[in-house]
């Protein structure tokens, strides 16, 4: 089997990124990426604060990433990565696809949208129940829906909703979103979205679909139903780490790392899978240069020892 420089998981804007950097400095490299390149933001239609493109299509500023990545000779592989074995100096992945070895690793498979875990949620999940307002929005097209969440990812694609929906209802459990302040004043100036403040769900009930959700006031305890044909939830990430537990040091699921390093020579984390106080595309891509420019020099000094 061949040895490869570096293996990097997981192709969004901190792997390809990490990919590009890695392979102009002629590191051998394989990207391996589960579904498709491109990442969590996909998931969203559109970005606006990339610096340098203004706003525009996730899809097609992906894809650039993707080819820019292409162009200097890094490999792609559509696989899913099993398992990791460290042998002295290198690394081997398992994936769905066969093994793959290394001498370093850059581990950047982002996170996942959490689950409001109630009743109804994983029973209604297609049909009615959403994590993607980008593939499903347009389901809803003069329909009343309800987006769960306080935070920039409900806010912003409550606001999404609202280009197809009659009404949108942002359900947050407390007084104030969280979301940055522009977010904020946008939900204020659209008169499609209703906040609904200091309330959870309890239940999302229907029978072939979402009809309705229980909605629970929680200051007054009140219990209130909302008649809706769609939830979507946006209530925090989860980690994509469960591979790596016995691999490097997490923390509450993120990997831990000391400017990019995990506490395993040789292995390096990028993007919003690390502990870091920004998940932002930008500060993936910034994690993924940095960290391909820290394994070249872990390289180096491998061969020089
Ligand atoms: P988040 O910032 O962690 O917000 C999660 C929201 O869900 C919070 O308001 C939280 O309430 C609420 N929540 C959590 N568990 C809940 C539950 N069981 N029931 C009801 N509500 C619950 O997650 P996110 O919005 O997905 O954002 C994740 C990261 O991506 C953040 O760093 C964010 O800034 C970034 N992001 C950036 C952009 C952008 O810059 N354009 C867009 C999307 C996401 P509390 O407020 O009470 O904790």
């Amino acid at each position: 089997m061949e040895l490869l420089d570096l293996i990097i998981i997981g192709g969004g804007p901190a792997g390809l990124t990490a990919g590009l950097y890695a392979s102009r400095s002629r590191l051998s490299t394989l990207i391996i990426e589960k579904t498709a390149p491109g990442g969590m933001i996909l998931l969203s239609s559109e970005i606006e604060n990339y610096p340098g493109t203004g706003k525009t299509g996730t899809y097609a500023l992906m894809q650039i990433m993707e080819n820019q990545c292409r162009e200097f000779g890094c490999s792609i592989k559509i696989a899913e990565a099993l398992e990791i074995r460290k042998t002295g100096h290198f690394f081997t992945v398992r994936t769905s696809e066969g093994e793959f070895s290394a001498s370093s690793l850059i581990l950047a498979t982002g996170t996942r949208y959490k689950k409001l875990e109630v009743p109804g949620e994983r029973e209604f999940t297609g049909r009615g129940v959403s994590y993607c307002a980008t593939c499903d929005g347009p389901f809803f097209r003069n329909q009343d829906v309800a987006v769960v969440g306080g935070g920039n990812s409900a806010c912003e694609e409550a606001l999404h909703l609202t280009k197809f929906a009659k009404k949108v209802y942002l359900i947050h459990r407390r007084l104030e979103f969280r979301a940055t302040s522009i977010v904020k004043e946008r939900l204020k100036q659209n008169s499609k979205i209703v906040p609904v403040l200091n309330s959870v769900v309890q239940e999302i009930r229907g029978k072939t679909g979402v009809e309705n959700i229980l909605l629970r006031n929680t200051e007054s305890g009140a219990i209130s139903e909302l008649p809706v044909t769609g939830t979507f939830i946006f209530v925090g990430l989860i980690p994509n780490s469960e591979i790596f537990k016995n691999l490097v040091e997490l923390e509450e699921g993120f990997v831990k790392t000391r400017e990019l390093q995990t506490d395993v020579p040789g292995i390096f984390a990028a993007g919003d899978l690390r502990v870091t106080p920004l998940r932002q595309v930008i500060t993936a891509c910034a994690d993924g240069a940095s960290a391909a420019f820290l394994a070249e020099k872990y390289l180096s000094n491998l061969r020089t020892s």
